[in-house]
This record gives C-alpha cells, sequence and structure tokens, in this order.
C-alpha cells in the first residue's frame, strides 16, 4: 500500500504548486519566471518518462498473454504425449490379441497331430492284430499241410500193400497157369491116349461118345476158369488204375496247396509293405506339418517383436520432442519472467528518479526471494506433474495440533491450513494493474478477496496430472477455490505463479486465546 500510495500524493501537490504559482511568485519576486521554465521542462520530461512506463506496462501485458499462450502448447503437449500412450497401449492390446489367436491355432494344429498320432498308433494295433491273424492262419494251414502229408504217407502204405496184393494175385495166377499148363499135358497124354485107345478100341463107339463127352465137360470148365482168370486180371488192373489216379489226385493237391500257401504269403507280404509305406508317409507329413508350424510361429514372433521397437522407437522420439519443446517453453518463460523483472526494475529506477525515496521492507524482499525459490522448484517439476513429490506439500493441519494461528472451512469445520503456509504477495494496482488511462481518476483501498497458499497434503488427489481445477473442501466438498500451475491474477491485480487461491469468504481465521496469562 505505501508504495502505490506514495507516488500518487507528490503529484497531487505538484499540480496545485503549479496552478498557483503564476499568481503569486511572479509579480512578488523578478527570478520566478526562469523557475517556472525549468519547472514546466521537469514536468514535460516526468510526462514522457510516464508515457514509456505506459508503454513498458502494456509489453508486460502481452508478455503474460504469451506466456499463457505457451502454458496452453505445453498442456496440449502432454495431451498429445497422453492420447499417443493410449494408442501405444490399444496397438500392444490388438497385438497381445492376435498373438493369442496364432497361439490358439498353433494348439489346435498341435491337437490334429497328436490326433493324427492316435489314429497312427491305433493303425499300428490293428496291423499287429492282423499280422497275428496272418500268423495263426499260417500256423493252420501248415497243420493242415502236415496232416495231409500224412494221410499221403498213409496213402503209399496202402499202395504199398495193394502191390503186395498184386504180386501175390500174379503168382497166383502163375500157379494156376503152371496148374493149367500141367492140366493141358495131362490132357495131351490122355488124348495120346485116347487115340492109342481109339486105335485100340475103333469099334467101341461107346467109348467115344464117352470120350467126347468128357472132353467137351473139360473145355468148358477150361473156358470158365480160364474167364474167370481174365475177370480178375482185368479187375487187378483197373485197382492199379485207381491206385495210380489216387496218386495223380494227391499230387495235383499237394502242388495247388503249395501254390495257394505262396499266394498267401505273397499277399501278406504286400499288405505288411503298404502299411509300412503309409505310416512312413504319414510321419514325414507330420514332421512336415511340424516344422512349417514352428516357422509360422518364429515368424510372427519376429513381427512381433519389430512393431514393438518401432512403437518404442517412436514413442522415445516423440517424447524427446515434446521434452525438448517443454525445456524451450521454460527458456522463454525464464527469459519472460527476466523481461518482467527487467521492467519491474526500469520502472522502480524510474519512480526513484521521480520521487528519490522508494520505501521497501525487509520482510516482504525475503518473501519474494522465498517465492521465487518456491517459484523456479515448481517450474523445474512442471514436466513431471504426474509425480509431485510429497516434500512440496504442507504438512496437512488436521493430523497435527498446534498453537499456530490455522483457517478451517466456514461449512464444517475442518482445519485446512496454518498460517505459515500463506504466500503473501506484494499488493497490485487493482483494476489499475491492465488499464492504467481508463481509471486513473478511482482511488481507494484494494483487497485481496482470497489467500494465496503453498500446496497442502490434502490437494495431492485433485493436483495430480491436472495443470488447473477447482479445490473443494476434502471433508463436506464445497467448493473453497482454484488452482492452476501456470498462475493466476488476485483480484489485487497481481498475477501469482503457481496460483492455489482460497476465498476469505469460504474460510475462518481461528486464534488460541491464551486465558491462563
Ligand atoms: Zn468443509
Ligand atoms: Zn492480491
Amino acid at each position: 500500500m505505501e508504495r502505490s500510495q506514495n507516488p500518487r500524493t507528490p503529484r497531487g501537490r505538484r499540480v496545485r504548486f503549479v496552478d498557483t504559482a503564476p499568481h503569486d511568485y511572479s509579480r512578488s519576486r523578478p527570478d520566478v519566471h526562469p523557475l517556472q521554465r525549468d519547472l514546466d521542462s521537469a514536468h514535460w520530461r516526468a510526462e514522457r518518462l510516464q508515457g514509456t512506463v505506459d508503454e513498458l506496462a502494456r509489453q508486460r501485458s502481452d508478455l503474460l498473454i504469451n506466456r499463457t499462450k505457451l502454458c496452453k502448447t505445453l498442456h496440449n503437449y502432454k495431451w498429445q504425449i497422453d492420447r499417443l500412450e493410449g494408442l501405444l497401449k490399444l496397438r500392444e492390446n490388438e497385438f497381445k490379441t492376435e498373438f493369442k489367436k496364432s497361439y490358439q491355432t498353433i494348439s489346435s494344429f498341435e491337437a490334429q497331430v497328436s490326433s493324427l498320432q492316435k489314429q497312427l498308433q491305433s493303425k499300428n494295433e490293428e496291423l499287429e492284430k492282423i499280422q497275428l491273424l496272418r500268423k495263426q492262419e499260417n500256423e493252420e494251414m501248415t497243420a493242415r499241410l502236415e496232416s495231409e502229408k500224412n494221410k499221403v504217407q498213409e496213402s503209399a502204405v496202402l499202395q504199398n500193400d495193394l502191390q503186395q496184393k498184386l504180386k501175390m494175385m500174379e503168382q497166383q495166377l502163375l500157379q494156376k497157369d503152371k496148374q493149367i499148363m500141367d492140366l493141358q499135358s495131362n490132357n495131351h497124354d490122355l488124348s495120346h491116349k485116347l487115340t492109342e485107345a481109339s486105335a485100340e478100341f475103333q469099334s467101341n463107339n461107346a467109348w467115344q461118345t464117352k470120350y467126347n463127352a468128357l472132353q467137351e465137360k473139360f473145355t468148358e470148365e477150361m473156358a470158365t476158369k480160364q474167364q474167370s482168370c481174365e475177370a480178375t486180371k482185368e479187375q487187378l488192373v483197373q485197382e492199379k488204375k485207381k491206385v495210380e489216379e489216387l496218386q495223380l489226385k494227391m499230387k495235383n493237391e499237394k502242388t495247388e496247396k503249395d501254390k495257394k500257401d505262396q499266394e498267401m504269403k505273397n499277399k501278406d507280404k504286400q499288405e505288411i509293405d503298404r502299411l509300412s509305406q503309409k505310416l512312413t508317409e504319414t510321419t514325414s507329413e507330420l514332421s512336415s506339418c511340424r516344422v512349417e508350424f514352428l516357422q509360422s510361429y518364429k515368424a510372427w514372433q519376429g513381427e512381433y517383436n519389430a512393431l514393438e521397437k518401432k512403437f518404442k522407437e517412436q514413442l522415445i522420439q516423440k517424447q524427446q520432442d515434446s521434452e525438448k519443446t517443454s525445456k524451450l517453453v521454460e527458456e522463454e518463460k525464464k527469459s519472460l519472467l527476466q523481461k518482467e523483472e527487467d521492467t519491474e526494475r526500469s520502472q522502480t529506477e524510474r519512480v526513484t528518479s521521480n520521487e528519490g525515496t522508494v520505501v521497501t521492507s525487509g520482510i516482504q524482499t525475503e518473501e519474494e526471494e522465498k517465492k521465487k525459490g518456491f517459484l523456479s522448484c515448481i517450474h523445474k517439476k512442471k514436466s513431471e506433474l504426474q509425480h509431485v513429490p510429497r516434500e512440496l506439500f504442507a504438512v496437512d493441519p488436521a493430523h497435527s495440533s498446534s498453537s499456530e494461528v490455522s483457517y478451517r472451512c466456514r461449512k464444517c469445520r475442518r482445519t485446512l491450513f496454518r498460517d505459515s503456509s500463506i504466500l503473501s504477495h506484494p499488493v497490485g494496482e487493482g483494476a489499475l494493474a491492465f488499464s492504467h488511462k481508463k481509471s486513473r481518476n478511482l482511488t481507494g483501498d484494494v483487497q485481496c478477496t482470497s489467500y494465496f497458499i503453498e500446496p497442502v497434503q490434502w490437494m495431492e488427489q485433485s493436483l495430480l496430472g491436472v495443470m488447473d481445477g477447482q479445490l473443494l473442501c476434502p471433508k463436506c466438498s464445497s467448493k473453497l477455490g482454484s488452482f492452476n500451475w501456470c498462475g493466476d491474477q488476485c483480484s489485487c491485480g497481481r498475477w501469482v505463479t503457481p496460483a492455489f487461491q482460497l476465498h476469505r469468504n469460504r474460510v475462518d481465521e481461528i486464534r488460541q486465546l491464551n486465558i491462563q496469562k
């Protein structure tokens, strides 16, 4: 208040002096005229300086506007980074789903492979069963062959018997032939005797008739005997033929059976070869399928890794770009702050040149230095709003007792902050701060309608990751004020950075009275 009121009073006095001076002093003293001229020139110089001051103030307001714009662009970059991170997460999820799909297809193919292997095993088992059946059939066939061989041997024995019988019959035949020969010789002898007797007994016809009858009987007997012999001969020949036919049949059967056995063996061999070929083919197909699946799986993995790398690189580049831009913005801010300080210094210098004296209390400079340190700290931390360190926040007064002056929520009486948390600022020029010419005539005290404080622990949740917003009571959540990391304008016109302001009419000041003293 002292700084803002001081420059006004001497100017008023000066104006009064200028209005009254010519009438009183020009007539009484002769050396008043040059003094008046000096005064006018000084007055003109003061006006010109005031004009430059106004221009500088305008430049300062422009710079402030630029600063807010830069804050907005920074905010935009933050938002873009968030959006890119979201996109990256989406892409990662898509790749995960694709990877899962490929994994499922691979697992299904593996399941098919296992089912094919099972089928192969079942076929192998069937083959083994068929081979066992073939072996059994072979054994049965060999048993039959042996039995038939035994039969053939038996038939050979029978043949031998028949041949022996035949020989016996032939011998009997020969004996009978000999008997017939003997009988014929006897007959010849008898015929000789008869002829002799006939010669002796020609006259005797009776003997002759008897002899004829005997001769006829004998010839008849001979014929019958010869016929029976021939019949037996024919029978023997027929039996011989039958035996030979039987032997031929046996031989034919033997050859047929051998042929059948060979055919069966060939068929078995062919079937076994066919099945073994199928086995080898299916195993080779399975191995090739496996190799293909492995290759496709590797290719998928390679693509996934390449895409991951690409996205990581892009993200890193974008982060670096945003960091660079934020650094540039910070540098610009610093330069702006320096310019502001320079303008303030030049202002104060000009004011001092005008008036000669400026009152500045030691406490205010100390507080300003403290605030600047805090500001620089906050500016550094701004780039990492997601992780505001806990040391930045003042201890929540609701969780600790102290005799210090404290401030409570007017609605629910919750303790919000202590007197030491208030960051005081030099009072601005009120409505004059940004419109000098229009409201220069207005006078009166300017009041700050809100407390600017350092951030307290109960604000932590609402501050994370946001540039500005409302401040609500942690207990009854009634609106207490607002915050902005880029700063805000107080009702007195002063710009405060960063701004954590609570309205004075939402908060009650509590002073503890010491009754004991
Ligand atoms: Zn409350
Ligand atoms: Zn203020």
